[in-house]
């Protein structure tokens, strides 16, 4: 029997493929690779799906978080409150900006984190509040963007695994002044490299961010601030022009595969993640929490099923960042490092295919 793939791309791209090449093919036909007319044609597309009132892309989902909290100018020595469980990238360029990163538990239901939480962590110096949607599930946005208006702080929501769902009858995106996303390969929306974007309500801060990414250009080679360079590839806008207009619809699927996987293992010694009822997952990654996770790994690859880890170290116990970040217990996401487990998911698993994955964890849960 075949492995089974944690995620399956080329399963996903057969889908597209004679579209996605003709897509290329225009770019190579009109030649205009950097900020060619795709871009913005995507722009305008990416606003449409999400609600939010503008988009501008740039050149990974990392960047979109520093152009963000740049349009926000944020200083060496502000704090930016953050999740202390979620991949590296918004901690990274808060640091890299010179300002502090402050990590705040999780819920350990939802992933994400809480506004209690939130709120116990606002110094005077608090400017900004970066909510992740870890998983695909959103957290709880409206009582963050509350908590986040009465200390005069911007709220920018990391969708790089969220962007699209739905919460309150909004999108993940349009939920805060700003949010970003990312279309690595990997993300529900992916592109075939990097691709990234930052979404936000004010067309001000719009357009300062589509100076930022291009050198601070407000005209052609005139400077007007330091900026960075960080378009995104015709190439890459093009190839989401194909992908955006099935995106619901992956979605739909996505949630579909979650719940066979809810019902295939519900009798089994696992949790099973929780999706709140305002809100949907878009489901990046399905995780099960276990108590003998690495184990449980092992017994999977043995039986040909791929696995993987989100994520081993939580952000407090980074290196990189250690010396500057503030300091807090985060049992919580010290407790979820140790125990979840993300099993193989995509749009187009099938069922047979989850079926083997559920056997396996069945016979991995089974005492001998
Ligand atoms: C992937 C990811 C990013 C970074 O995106 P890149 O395009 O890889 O730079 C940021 N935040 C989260 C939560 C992510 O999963």
């Amino acid at each position: 029997m075949s492995e089974i793939k944690l995620l399956d791309l080329a399963r996903t791209h057969a889908r597209y493929r004679a579209q996605i090449d003709a897509a290329i093919a225009r770019v190579i036909d009109h030649g205009r690779f950097i900020i060619g007319p795709e871009v913005a044609e995507l722009e305008a597309a990416l606003s449409s799906f999400s609600g939010a009132p503008h988009t501008v892309c740039c050149a990974n989902g990392t960047d979109a978080l520093m152009l963000a909290l740049m349009a926000i100018d944020i200083r060496p020595g502000d704090e930016v409150i953050t999740s202390a469980f979620s991949f590296a990238a918004a901690a990274e360029v808060i640091a890299l900006l010179g300002a502090i990163p402050v990590f705040v538990d999780v819920d350990p239901e939802s992933f994400n984190i809480a506004p209690r939480e939130v709120e116990a962590a606002l110094t005077t110096k608090t400017r900004a509040i970066i909510p992740v949607g870890l998983f695909g599930q959103p957290a709880e946005m409206d009582s963050i963007n509350q908590i986040a208006e009465q200390a005069n702080a911007v709220v920018i929501e990391d969708a790089a695994q969220s962007f699209g769902a739905s919460y309150r009858g909004r999108r993940s995106g349009a939920l805060s002044a700003l949010a970003t996303t990312s279309f690595f390969p990997a993300k529900p929306l992916g592109c075939l490299g990097d691709g990234g974007a930052v979404f936000c309500s004010d067309r001000d801060v719009a357009q300062r961010i589509a100076r930022l990414r291009l050198h601070g250009q407000s005209e052609r080679f005139v400077h007007s601030e330091v900026g960075v360079n960080s378009r995104l590839d015709t190439l890459q806008a093009a190839v989401l022009l194909v992908k955006l207009p099935h995106y619901a619809h992956e979605i739909e699927a996505r949630q579909r595969a979650a719940q066979r996987y809810d019902a295939m293992l519900s009798k089994l010694a696992l949790a099973t993640p929780k999706v709140a009822n305002d809100r949907s997952s878009i489901w990046a990654q399905y995780c099960v929490r276990l108590q003998d996770r690495d184990r449980v790994q092992t017994v999977l690859q043995e039986r040909g099923v791929q696995s993987a880890v989100y994520y081993p170290l939580p952000l407090h116990r980074q290196p990189a960042w250690q010396h500057v970040a503030v300091q807090a217990a985060c049992p919580n996401a010290d407790r979820l490092a140790a125990q979840l487990l993300a099993l193989p998911f995509g749009a187009d698993i099938t069922a047979a295919e989850q079926q083997r994955v559920a056997d396996a964890l069945s016979a991995a849960l089974t005492p001998r």
